[in-house]
């Protein structure tokens, strides 16, 4: 995993395993606060979700508020399965699979869940245009599961 400074955020990429270290990033807050980017991690094991669990413990104890900004896919599966991996953070945007009625073409899109909250804790994700032919684009998951990181 490499950690990179994205404005006012970390943006992590790669993999998040037992060499990824997460609760030493609770030593980057500023003010009280830490931002991460997820957009750039494509896989967590279970050592990752371990440590992933042990840093959101240790943010709330500290009384460090962390926002997940641009969460990837691999990621919003563990905030769905495991509900310890949520924590007290804040999500402000992710990413959901989509796919065109069209063409076909099926993409990872990402969503701003402050924005959109209202219609994603009613299960109905918004819609999307197609980058390859402008057609619209479905939601192409179960949004019962996929948003319910969302809600409680
Ligand atoms: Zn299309």
């Amino acid at each position: 995993m490499t950690i990179t400074a994205h404005g006012d955020a970390l943006a992590l990429a790669g993999a998040i395993d037992e060499t990824a270290a997460l609760p030493g990033l609770l030593a980057r807050a500023a003010g009280g606060r830490l931002a991460l980017d997820l957009a750039g991690i494509t896989f967590i094991n279970s050592l990752g979700v371990r440590d992933w669990i042990r840093m959101q413990a240790a943010a709330q104890q500290a009384g460090i508020a962390v926002e997940l900004q641009r969460v990837s896919e691999p990621i919003v599966h563990q905030l769905n399965m495991i509900v310890a991996t949520r924590g007290a953070a804040r999500v402000t945007s992710f990413f959901a699979p989509y796919a065109c009625d069209r063409c076909g073409r099926e993409e990872s899109l990402l969503i701003d869940a402050i924005a959109h909250r209202e219609g994603l804790i009613r299960l109905d994700p918004p819609a999307m245009q197609c980058p390859e032919c402008a057609a619209q684009m479905a939601f192409n998951d179960f949004p019962e599961r996929y948003f319910s990181f969302l809600s409680g």
